[in-house]
């Protein structure tokens, strides 16, 4: 387990960049937290981190987004996920075992249908600007991802 506090949007981007850098076909990255702790900005730094071009954005009317970087980007975005059975398609699972990157939002809206094993960041705000970010990692593969992260 390793907790980070950032003071501003970019401390968080830049612990997503090393995320993104250091990924691996398979990974999945797991964001808990209220609205507005950054999660989104978070996954922007993944993005970066994984060379996608594209602006990485809440998929607010979508539950899911692909990007094309080094590897594949699958972002998630559970926040309006009502009803796990009926919204989500095969495909969807088929993603977050395949060889992309997945990133979920609001992962704690489905965490049993998630991987077990992955690595879960659980955001906290603690001001306006200022978060803590707990991660923790499941699996030997995402130990190695989170030892990637340096908190500055
Ligand atoms: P979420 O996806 O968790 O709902 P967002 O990433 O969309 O949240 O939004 C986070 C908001 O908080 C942004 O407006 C961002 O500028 C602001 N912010 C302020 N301080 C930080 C910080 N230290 N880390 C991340 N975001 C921050
Ligand atoms: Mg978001």
């Amino acid at each position: 387990m390793t907790t980070c506090r950032t003071t501003e949007p970019d401390g968080t981007r830049a612990i997503g960049r090393a995320i993104g850098q250091a990924a691996q076909p398979g990974d999945v990255i797991l964001l808990a937290g209220d609205l507005g702790a950054g999660k989104t900005v978070l996954t922007q730094g993944i993005g970066q981190g994984l060379g996608v071009e594209a602006a990485v954005n809440s998929p607010t009317f979508v539950l899911l987004h692909e990007y094309h970087g080094r590897l594949p980007l699958y972002h998630y975005d559970l926040y309006r996920l009502e009803n796990l059975e009926t919204t989500v398609g095969r495909e969807w699972e088929e993603f977050l075992y395949g060889s992309g990157v997945s990133v979920v939002e609001w992962a704690n809206r489905a965490a049993a249908w998630l991987p077990s094993e992955h690595l879960l960041i659980e955001f906290t705000i603690e001001s306006e600007t200022v978060r803590t970010l707990r991660l923790t990692a499941s699996g030997a593969r995402h130990l190695e991802l989170l030892s990637a992260v340096q908190c500055s």
